[in-house]
């Protein structure tokens, strides 16, 4: 899952950031209201965690923006104080939910996950693909029960690939959703991480779940016929 921060105080922004790779969520950052929606244009974003008070275009503009253009994607606003007309303001502007600061990263992880989780197939925080479990909460993974160690970015690829089981995805859709700006669309670093979730999800004899669809990406399946 791919997030956009949009805060205009650096040390906020890093700090935010920081915290929210360590979720395992890919994440870039817009200092100002401006960037951000171009941004928002420029790439497919699963959420955005946008400060209200902001340089020239402030929250409440982004918001309305974003939405005047058809833009659905979850907004979370984060509020200076706890000010109920500003939230019903944030909430008027289209924005899903809201945050006041001083918050704990903790809480923004959750809210975080819930406005993910708003589709209502996503609503159980525990992924299934045959024999494969995921927990959202912890961002672990089991295989026929067995734990299976993952790196934070392994776990995010592995998560996207559940969320689209059944379906074949492409280098792009999983770049966009799982690495953030600087990814470099010419490295072979998907590649590589796909090799690395097969040596570890699909190691010991099990029917294998990740399979390479030659020239148009991958798929996670336990139907999946033999590989292209
Ligand atoms: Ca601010």
């Amino acid at each position: 899952m791919r997030l956009l921060i949009v805060e205009d105080e650096p040390e906020a922004a890093r700090l935010l950031a920081d915290g929210l790779r360590e979720m395992a969520y890919a994440v870039d950052v817009a200092y100002d209201g401006v960037t951000a929606i171009e941004k928002a244009y420029c790439n497919s974003y699963d959420l955005i965690i946008l400060d209200l008070m902001l340089p020239g275009k402030d929250g409440y503009a982004v918001c309305r923006e974003l939405r005047a253009t058809g833009n659905t994607l979850p907004v979370l606003m984060l509020t200076a104080q706890d000010q109920v007309d500003k939230k019903i303001r944030g909430l008027d502007s289209g924005a899903d939910d809201y945050l006041t600061k001083p918050f704990d990263l903790g809480e923004l992880g959750a809210r975080v996950r819930a406005l993910l989780r708003r589709g209502p197939a996503l609503r159980d925080p525990i992924l299934r693909v045959a024999d494969l479990e995921l927990d959202t909460r912890r961002r672990s993974a089991r295989r026929a029960g067995r734990a299976i160690e993952l790196t934070a970015k392994e776990y995010a690829l592995l998560e996207f690939l559940v969320r689209q089981h059944g379906q074949v995805v492409g280098r792009a859709e999983i770049s966009e959703h799982v690495w953030d700006e600087r990814f470099d669309p010419f490295s072979k670093v998907i590649e590589v991480y796909i090799q690395r979730l097969r040596r570890k999800v699909d190691s010991g004899g099990t029917v294998p779940l990740i399979h390479t669809r030659r020239g148009e990406g991958y798929l996670l399946d336990d139907r999946g016929d033999a590989d292209a």
